[in-house]
């Protein structure tokens, strides 16, 4: 283990999501700590990403709903070169598939640990980094 290769990355750089209708509550949710998701009022699937219909069944109707912030590394890798790139400062940086609790995979980095800790299945949390005032990203940890 070497602290150099801790997986913490400074968000600087990095590029900024464009904020619509749809998205703007999950953005919203992020900046208050307490991450929602959509959550069909037909069927219960879990959306992400946000938007107007329902991945599974095709319907208008949601509820903006809190998630436990649990889940598991689903799938990741770790990008060690990144060169002229928005994460050129931050490498390694694990980046990962999160198979949330209510089963919505989010990508997201998997923060705060070494690479060789990561292992597919793994249990991680929530967790949040400010870019700026508006855009708070969802990261995960290791629980
Ligand atoms: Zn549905």
């Amino acid at each position: 283990m070497t602290v150099e290769n801790n997986l913490n990355p400074s968000l600087k750089n990095r590029p900024l999501p464009t904020i619509i209708q749809d998205t703007a509550r999950f953005w919203e949710s992020a900046r208050e700590h307490a991450v929602e998701l959509q959550k069909c009022d037909e069927c219960g699937y879990w959306r992400f990403y946000p938007g107007p219909v329902c991945h599974s069944c095709g319907s208008f109707a949601y509820t903006w709903t809190p998630i436990s912030g649990k889940g598991k590394i689903w799938t990741y890798t770790v990008l060690y070169r990144a060169r002229g790139n928005a994460y050129q400062d931050d490498v390694p940086i694990a980046i990962g598939l999160i198979e949330l609790e209510e089963g919505a995979i989010l990508m997201s980095n998997i923060i705060d640990c070494q690479p060789e800790d990561l292992k597919i299945g793994l249990e991680v949390i929530i967790d949040y980094g400010a870019i700026n005032d508006e855009v708070t990203l969802p990261l995960f940890r290791l629980a």
